[in-house]
């Protein structure tokens, strides 16, 4: 089914990404880490969609979502910056298998982290998130998606993970296997993931090496 839904706001976050707020359809409910097909309102674009995940909670009176623009891609998201409150977005029923299955270790890759987002800010609020472990990658420490508020996050441990920065605290390169194994990861672990397709592959390989089963990982379905 699709819905209408009004843009009550949208802000600027880190570098492109952007946080748009919409209205609620009634009766319309999700689980924090599924996502949806957006499209917008405009000539031309209403088939148009692509999958957004929703970083609000269930219980939100707005729904949000945050993503990031590719300016290059001339696609949907490089339209982003150009839509103003008021104007419509076309959503359809969510979707998606990640959600919180219990403590674990969360491998996300630039806007791979969105599906996080409402899964750990919920654990923050009931005093659960020492029970994960945040594994960020992104290319410099400004791309970072709301890194400050999981650094500022007493009980969650957090690593960051820069392609292009080196920078004191932080991880240099890519997520290897030899990175997840250092931070915890064992075949025992449950690992959730979500990134550009390479790094899912290249970080499913390592996992597989480290001997984590398929069932341990939680990863949207192809
Ligand atoms: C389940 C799921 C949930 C997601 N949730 C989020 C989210 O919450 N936030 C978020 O930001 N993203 C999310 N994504 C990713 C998001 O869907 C894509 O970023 C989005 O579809 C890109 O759409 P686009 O139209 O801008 O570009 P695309 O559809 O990728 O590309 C449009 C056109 O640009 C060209 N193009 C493609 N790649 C390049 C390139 N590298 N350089 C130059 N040109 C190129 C091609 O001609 C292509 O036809 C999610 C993805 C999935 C699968």
């Amino acid at each position: 089914m699709t819905h209408h839904v009004i843009i009550q706001e949208i802000a600027p976050l880190t570098g492109n990404v952007y946080r748009l707020r919409v209205d609620r359809p009634s009766n319309y409910d999700f689980v924090p880490g599924q996502a949806t097909d957006v499209a917008l309102d405009r000539e031309g674009w209403a088939e148009e969609t692509r999958p957004f995940t929703f970083t609000c909670q269930p219980e939100d009176p707005f729904l949000e979502f945050t993503i990031k623009s590719y300016p290059d891609h001339e696609g949907v998201t490089a339209q982003i910056p150009t839509l103003a409150v008021g104007e419509a977005l076309l959503i359809g029923d969510p979707w998606g298998a990640i959600r919180d299955e219990g403590p674990g270790v969360i491998v996300a890759g630039g806007a791979g982290l969105t599906p996080f987002i409402p899964i750990l800010r919920r654990r923050l609020r009931a005093g659960t998130a020492g029970e994960m472990t945040l594994i960020q990658a992104d290319r410099s420490w400004n791309d970072l998606i709301l890194r400050d508020e999981w650094h500022r996050a007493r009980d969650l441990r957090t690593v960051f993970v820069l392609e292009e920065e080196d920078r004191k605290g932080c991880e240099p390169g890519r997520v290897t296997r030899k990175l997840l194994q250092k931070h915890g990861v064992t075949s025992r672990s449950r690992v959730y993931l979500c990134g550009p397709p390479a790094m899912e592959e290249a970080v499913s390989q390592a996992l597989e090496e480290i001997g984590l089963g398929e069932a341990q990982l939680v990863q949207e379905e192809a």
